[in-house]
């Protein structure tokens, strides 16, 4: 007799990254499709790192993050939005973006809650909603501006609603939210008293003077907004797993009992290089922005030569093609997988964030390469506009 497992992760299909992944490393593709650079990131901030596992304190920190960390990303969120937070009553540190959206999610939905979510949405959000016995509803945003719309919030927010999970700035859109719509947003949350678990890991990787726009600076968002952050995203080191929570001293109170036998903490080491690092000048923040702008500029205009109508990015290591006015006549996910085959190139579907009402004419590719694999990519896709 087969033993029974929990649903909710029993019955997940294997997500087309992971499937487009594989498809790369069997047809030997260049990888446009996960989301993390060529560059192997800040060599001081790596150093401070090194320098504090071989001369730090290497036993459990803090289950809520060692002091210079908490106060570096509360002195951090004064200077470029002017939020004042409490560093030892307001912030969090957690291994990464994803356990901190975890932490959050657990600690506010319980059975019977419904959760406001948009489509394209990222993919560790619903299957934690339904292990809280939450009930996502969901908002289908629209290409190519994806913007929210009033009538979209009209249709959702009602008296069961206990949170709305908002990423800005979106992956895989590429959208940085203007104030407007976190206006309208907070305006939906403050009327039908709802959490905004705010999942901002992009919050620095914004373009064209851009700026990203914290909800939880709107008025009325301070104590019902939870704000996520990663300091993967912002110094482009993926695989370091440090994420934030910044919170009311109410509702972070409860994120941090869902932490605590969670991870319960995260390696001291990184803390203390991150500390360092969230402490740089902003001429470096700002020249991670150039420089990724130039890459998605690289990629931008060799889509275009070729013929790909692109959308613009805003911000995040991703840009997007619009198939649809190409005549293709195949979905995002058939295009995919043609092309990683046929031109050994990987890219995503836009639709594989997507549970139902999927858009399926977007794909998603990353930028943040070096212009030599961009280069060869372009080189690869070169007739990938007409079907072979
Ligand atoms: N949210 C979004 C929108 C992301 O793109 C990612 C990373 N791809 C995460 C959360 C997870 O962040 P982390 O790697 O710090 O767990």
């Amino acid at each position: 007799m087969a033993v029974s497992m929990n649903k909710v992760f029993a019955n997940l299909p294997v997500t087309v990254f992971e499937a487009m992944s594989q498809l790369a490393r069997d047809n030997d593709a260049i990888n446009l499709g996960q989301g993390f650079p060529d560059d192997p990131g800040p060599e001081d901030i790596r150093r401070a790192a090194a320098d504090a596992s071989i001369n730090g304190y290497n036993q459990y920190p803090s289950m809520m993050g060692i002091p210079e960390l908490r106060t570096a990303i509360a002195t951090h969120y004064k200077h470029w939005h002017d939020l004042d937070l409490d560093p030892f009553a307001e912030v969090m540190v957690t291994s990464g973006g994803t356990e901190a959206l975890t932490s959050a999610i657990l600690a506010v939905v319980e059975p019977g809650d419904e959760v406001i979510v948009f489509q394209p949405v990222y993919d560790s959000y619903l299957p934690i909603i339904r292990q809280a016995g939450g009930i996502p509803r969901l908002v289908r945003l629209e290409p190519p501006h994806w913007r929210l719309t009033d009538d979209a919030l009209r249709e959702v927010f009602n008296h069961k609603t206990k949170a709305v999970l908002f990423n800005n700035p979106l992956n895989p859109a590429a959208v940085v939210y203007p104030r407007e719509d976190l206006e309208l947003l907070a305006t939906y949350c403050q009327d039908f008293d709802v959490v905004a678990i705010c999942d901002e890991v992009w919050e620095h990787v914004t373009f064209d003077g851009l700026a990203h726009i914290p909800l939880i600076t709107i008025p009325g968002m301070r104590d019902r907004t939870i704000k996520i952050g990663s300091a993967g995203k912002i110094f482009s080191l993926t695989g370091w797993k440090i994420g934030f929570v910044c919170a009311a001293p109410d509702l972070l109170r409860v994120v941090a009992k869902v932490h605590q036998f969670l991870t319960f903490t995260t390696a001291p080491n990184l803390q203390a290089a991150v500390a360092y690092g969230l402490g740089k000048s902003d001429d470096f923040f700002r020249q991670m922005r150039v420089d990724l702008a130039r890459s998605r500029d690289h990629l931008t205009k060799g889509l275009e030569a070729i013929g790909f109508p692109v959308l613009k990015s805003q911000g995040t290591y991703f840009l997007t093609v619009d198939l649809s006015p190409l005549g293709l006549n195949e979905t995002d996910e058939a295009f995919c997988r043609r092309i990683v085959t046929d031109y050994k190139v990987a890219a995503i579907p836009v639709s594989a964030f997507y549970e139902r009402d999927a858009v399926t004419s977007v794909v998603r590719f990353c930028f943040a390469k070096k212009d030599a694999t961009l280069d060869a990519a372009l080189e690869r896709l070169s007739d990938a506009v007409h079907r072979r």
